[in-house]
Parts: C-alpha cells; sequence; structure tokens
C-alpha cells in the first residue's frame, strides 16, 4: 500500500469504499443521520511521494475553497484551493512531497473540543467563568463560559453546534467572546452565557449531527426534549430568562442562492422578525471588510428551505424562543458559510472578526431596544 486512510482521530469520518494505488473512492459515514450529508474527516499516510487521488462521486463532498488540509494533526488548517479540485467527480488531489508524511483532510476547517480548550487557556484568568453545563449522553463534560454577572440588565444567550460539523460557526462565536472580554467597560452591564459544542457527543464523534434520527439537536426544543444539552439549555435560559438568544449554524456546503453569504434565518410572530431585521442592520453596520454582512441575502420565514415543513419534526432554539418564553427575548438564527463568502475566502479569522461584529451589534441592539 502506498496509503493508509482512517479516521480514528477526533472529529473522524469516512467510509473507504476502495482503494487502489494512489487512487481511493471515499464517502461520508452517515451514521443515524436519516438524509445524504457531506461531512467527512480522515487521516492519510504516504509512503511514497507523489500525486494521490480521492474520489466521493456522486456524493457532494468538496466545499468552496476544496477540502481543508492539516499538516501538523490538526492543529492548524488551510484549504487546499479549488486547483486541487474536480467538482464534477467530488475528487480532489494530493501532491504528497515525501515518504513518510501524513496529513489530515476535512471537508471544512474543524473546531474541535482541543480547540476550544487552547482559546479558553489563553483567557485572563477572571475574565470569564469556565463550568460544565452538563454530561452528554456519552459522559462528555459539556462546556459552557459566562462573562459578567448573571443578574446585569442585559443578558445574551449563545450557541453553536446544534448541528455537530458546523464549526464555522464556533469561530464566530469565539470572536464574540473575545470581543467582550477585550473590551470589559463597553460590557459592563452584560451578562453573556455561551455553549460552544450543543451536540457534544456527534461533534467529537464526527457524526453529521444533521438530520439525527429521530430528530437533531436543533429540532429539540419544546416540552420533552431528548437531549440532555437541550434539557439543560432549556433549564438555563428559564432560569436566566436572557433578552438575546442567538443561535449559529453553518448553511449547506456550497454554491446555491444562500450558502455562500451571512445570513439571517427569518422568524415569527412578526415582532420577533422586526427585531431579527434591526439586528441584521446592527450586524451589517459593525461587518468588518472581510466578514461583510447583507441584509439582503436572508432568508424570510416561508421561503426555501424556512418553510413550516422544515420544522414538522420539532423547533430550532430561536423559534421556541420567540414563541414559547413568556417573557419575549429576541431569538435570532444566523448562518455562517464554509469557505466562500460572496467573492472572499472564508477562513477561521474572517469567521472571528465577524463574531467580534456580532458582539457589537448585539450591544447595541440591546442598549436601543425598549423594555418589552
Ligand atoms: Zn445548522
Amino acid at each position: 500500500m502506498t496509503m493508509t486512510i482512517d479516521d480514528a482521530l477526533p472529529g473522524g469520518n469516512i467510509i473507504v469504499q476502495s482503494q487502489s494505488g494512489r487512487v481511493a473512492i471515499l464517502a461520508p459515514d452517515l451514521r443515524d443521520t436519516s438524509s445524504k450529508w457531506f461531512y467527512w474527516k480522515f487521516r492519510a499516510r504516504f509512503s511514497e511521494p507523489g500525486r494521490y487521488v480521492f474520489r466521493f462521486a456522486p456524493w457532494p463532498a468538496m466545499g468552496a475553497r476544496g477540502p481543508a488540509v492539516s499538516a501538523d494533526q490538526g492543529r492548524t488548517w488551510q484549504w487546499l484551493g479549488t486547483d486541487a479540485v474536480d467538482f464534477a467527480t467530488e475528487s480532489f488531489t494530493y501532491d504528497c512531497p515525501a515518504a513518510g508524511e501524513e496529513r489530515w483532510f476535512c471537508v471544512c476547517i474543524p473546531y474541535l473540543q482541543t480547540d476550544w480548550e487552547r482559546f479558553t487557556a489563553s483567557i485572563p484568568t477572571g475574565a470569564a467563568t469556565m463550568a460544565e453545563l452538563c454530561r452528554s449522553r456519552q459522559n462528555r463534560p459539556v462546556e459552557c463560559l459566562s462573562i459578567g454577572h448573571p443578574d446585569a440588565t442585559r443578558r445574551i444567550f449563545l450557541s453553536s453546534r446544534h448541528h455537530a460539523q458546523e464549526s464555522m460557526a464556533t469561530f464566530t462565536l469565539e470572536g464574540f467572546l473575545r470581543e467582550v472580554m477585550e473590551h470589559p467597560d463597553d460590557f459592563a452591564d452584560f451578562f453573556i452565557f455561551a455553549v460552544p459544542f450543543i451536540d457534544k457527543d456527534g461533534v467529537e464523534n464526527g457524526d453529521q449531527g444533521k438530520n439525527r434520527q429521530p430528530h437533531d439537536h436543533a429540532r429539540d426544543y419544546g416540552s420533552k426534549p431528548i437531549y440532555p444539552e437541550v434539557k439543560a439549555v432549556i433549564d438555563q435560559i428559564n432560569q436566566r430568562r436572557f433578552d438575546l438568544i442567538l443561535d449559529l449554524h453553518c448553511p449547506w456546503l456550497r454554491g446555491g442562492p444562500t450558502n455562500e453569504t451571512v445570513f439571517f434565518v427569518g422568524t415569527y410572530p412578526p415582532e420577533a422578525q422586526q427585531g431579527l431585521e434591526e439586528f441584521s442592520r446592527l450586524l451589517a453596520e459593525e461587518a468588518p471588510p472581510d466578514a461583510p454582512h447583507f441584509p439582503a441575502d436572508n432568508l424570510p420565514y416561508g421561503t426555501g428551505w424556512n418553510t413550516a415543513e422544515n420544522y414538522t419534526q420539532g423547533m430550532p432554539l430561536p423559534f421556541w424562543a420567540n414563541n414559547c418564553c413568556d417573557w419575549k427575548p429576541q431569538g435570532i438564527s444566523v448562518e455562517i458559510p464554509f469557505a466562500n463568502l460572496r467573492e472572499l475566502t472564508f477562513r477561521p479569522a474572517n469567521a472571528i472578526n465577524l463574531g467580534r461584529a456580532f458582539a457589537r451589534a448585539a450591544r447595541r441592539f440591546l442598549r436601543q431596544q425598549r423594555p418589552r
């Protein structure tokens, strides 16, 4: 064998359908997902230098900038670039420079527990409180982080990874927290509570997460949640009575009318939609040139995939917040692209800058909002 492939790594996911010489035919491992989805991540070890081919057809498996590649066992990642990709066959080539090299490849740039730990290790003592929200079904500690006092006049709940593989959303969540911690005076009257990995097991196990059976974490809000993380989030929200509940997602893999923009998912009732539009306007003003937002990209409720049919299995967090919390918080769902933001290449640094803009927009939003 000139190449060995395996997925025994954090967030690993691959099915090797066949392998011959320097060509591997691969597929994402769907596990308990009820529909086709696109998440994969694997390690390749090369015994000879040369060109290797990885083919996923007929699965859509190539992001807008090609796969992400890591030469340092997942610590840092780069987009391989579209020159290495053939979108017609959902394949990419990799030129291995020397015998004995190891590379990790992923459909997106991952954000896992180790990334979160690197971030939280950099936080100055006293700037934030790290705690355990609950235990996952597989007994992993589910991380949460808070900034400020719970009795502060303005309270924000932040989450990502209701869908396990939506990694760019967590870079944005990290950027939000960085902005708040670096400007404590601007946020002195705020309490921030963040859960970076709602589907904790799915993130670390490398599950698709999306459309998990019988329903995924983003369809679990209501009177009888089946996931311990969702139950713990509902308890926190009822206890803390947050004013703003911001749930970060990533869209589908590439292309289409909405998958390469930052866009808000339209909601109901009308007051909640008005608030969402106001937040979107503020974000457009705050967003930096390397992570712009255009309100025209938002997806109104009742259009595209954002219809009642998409929510028959259950409610996502923001919809639940907008309709089931008696103190009328503002629930907002937003989609952060994986690799392209319109014509820009989107990388973790862009997503972090976008998160910073979200924090500034949230501050203005809650400061100007009349008591409800
Ligand atoms: Zn999602």
